[in-house]
């Protein structure tokens, strides 16, 4: 049986995956990596770790069910995006830990640059407005601050990547260094409109272009790999997570969506062709370009702390175990108690963009328990998203009718119930929720002839549970206004 590997090199973990021809998983390796927070709002990975992972998850995916090389037909990637490391191109070692997307050290340089230029400049180049979220502050950051580093740059000996680039460089011995549209569209250098490094964004934040690595589409034969778990396997796919769930999810026509419920959540709208720039909060991104075809856009909220928060509740607080036990303290309560709990731990991200906003528990009283607390934190998550559905219907002009969703969360049913309650439409869970590594392994099935078209995709999507809307309105209505409080202390914390 032909198969097509997926790396999927996630916030907490890299993960490798073979699918067949109907989509599903036939072999999964998984590994989580540190999380290294050297300061308050620095967050940082090791690079090197993450390579080494890389290579075993895939050696344990093809062992645990004896995947021959001469059955692997292709492999994609699918990364954490925004994530910046730079590298020395002889020697492959980093100059500094990866930082990472929910970083906030260039706070003050962001707040400086919206002052001197303002966001609306690089929001109609890239359409991302000016935060720490984006790769450009963080290459800037480095370069500034890493002894050497600079002259390294301007004499051509240091490679700059998001976690796609640094691991396809890796995984073809140095030869390769190359990224996708979708990455390069976070990276806030890129001009929507010409796909290409943007010489003008480059001159102003003075990043010398020959760190950075050559754009290409999602979805073509790009070399073939060299390292040992994967020797001769061509690489045929990149995409960034957010968009690799949106292909997972086959959400291939103008007005679909998808939320994805990780680390933090993202929900994508695929607007066809058109660059719809938002009015609402929302970041307007490259949705994928597979091989010759079009390039196809999304609007896109982002949600820095979702699934991270339960993290945050498990190691910080140490009131469940494990993550999914999230679930049964949470139902040990009624309610929230009154209980609302805001995780701006990086920040506000979409709608608000905040970086100076604050985490903050409101609401407590003596009948506060941790179950309540429980509640608040998976509730935090509903209204979050509750917040960019509002605006992305704003944006769109219409509302969206169900939503598809994925993610590590979604197999929390109490969560889906209240997301369901909130959004007052329903919440669709598929089959399949590995869609982000999905996407990648679609995205190189294509360039390969594995599958012939999005149909052969589209008809992989089969549906596994519905929530739907029940909760009776003015209790919703008070969830919501206990919400809107919460959200305002919290965005005036630093004030
Ligand atoms: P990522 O790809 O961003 O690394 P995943 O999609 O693997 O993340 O999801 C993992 C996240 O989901 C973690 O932050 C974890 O705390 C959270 N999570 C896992 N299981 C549950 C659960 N049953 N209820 C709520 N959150 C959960």
């Amino acid at each position: 049986m032909k198969v097509i590997a997926a790396i999927d090199q996630g916030t907490t973990s890299t993960r490798c995956i073979f699918v067949d021809r109907k989509g599903e998983i036939i072999s999964v390796g998984q590994k989580e990596h540190k999380q290294i927070f050297p300061k308050p709002g620095w967050v940082e990975h090791d690079p090197i770790e993450i390579a080494q992972n890389t290579l075993e998850v895939i050696a344990r995916a093809r062992i645990q069910k004896q995947i021959q090389l001469n059955q692997i037909v292709a492999c994609g990637i699918t990364n954490q995006r925004e994530t910046t490391v730079i590298w020395n191109k002889k020697t492959g070692k980093p100059y500094y830990n990866a930082i990472v997307w929910q970083d906030t050290r260039v706070a003050e340089r962001a707040d400086a640059l919206e002052k001197e230029i303002g966001s609306e400049y690089f929001r109609k180049k890239t359409g991302l407005p000016i935060t720490t979220y984006f790769s450009s502050l963080k290459i800037q950051w480095l370069l500034e601050n890493v002894p050497g580093l600079r002259q390294d740059a301007e004499e051509g000996l240091a490679l700059f990547g998001n976690m796609d680039t640094f691991t396809v460089w890796h995984l073809t011995g140095g030869k390769l260094h190359i990224t996708d549209v979708t990455n390069a569209s976070r990276t806030q250098l890129m001009n929507l409109e010409t796909l290409d490094w943007d010489e003008e964004i480059l001159q102003k934040l003075n990043i010398p272009k020959s760190i950075l690595p050559e754009i290409r589409s999602s979805s073509e034969v790009y070399g073939d790999i060299s390292a040992e778990p994967l020797a001769g396997v061509p690489l045929a796919g990149i995409l960034g997570d957010q968009q690799a769930a949106l292909v997972g999810q086959t959400c291939f026509e103008a007005g679909e969506a998808k939320n994805t419920y990780g680390t933090g959540c993202f929900m994508l709208l695929n607007t066809g062709t058109k660059i719809v720039h938002s009015k609402h909060g929302l970041l307007t991104t490259v949705a994928y370009k597979l091989g010759e075809s079009e390039v196809q856009y999304a609007l896109e909220g982002s949600v820095a702390v979702t699934g991270s928060l339960v993290q945050w509740v498990r190691d910080n607080l140490g009131i469940i175990k494990e993550s999914r036990d999230i679930e049964a303290l949470a139902a040990s309560v009624e309610d929230n108690g009154g209980a609302y709990f805001v995780p701006a731990f990086s920040g506000l991200y979409a709608p608000y963009w905040e970086s100076s906003a604050r985490g903050i528990i409101a609401g407590l009283t003596r009948f506060v328990s941790k179950g309540h607390i429980a509640r608040a934190v998976l509730e935090a998550t509903a209204y979050q998203t509750l917040d960019v559905l509002q605006a992305m219907e704003k944006d769109a002009g219409l509302p969206l009718s169900t939503l598809k969703v994925d993610g590590g969360m979604v197999v929390n049913e109490l969560l889906m119930q209240f997301q369901a309650d909130m959004l007052e439409v329903p919440v669709i869970r598929p089959k399949m929720i590995e869609t982000t590594a999905l996407g990648a392994a679609y995205a190189a099935g294509l360039a390969t002839g594995y599958w012939a078209t999005l149909e052969d995709l589209k008809a992989n999507w089969g549906e596994d549970k519905r929530w739907n809307p029940q909760m009776d309105a003015q209790k919703r209505l008070e969830h919501q206004k206990g919400w809107k409080k919460a959200i305002e202390r919290a965005r005036n914390w630093m004030d």
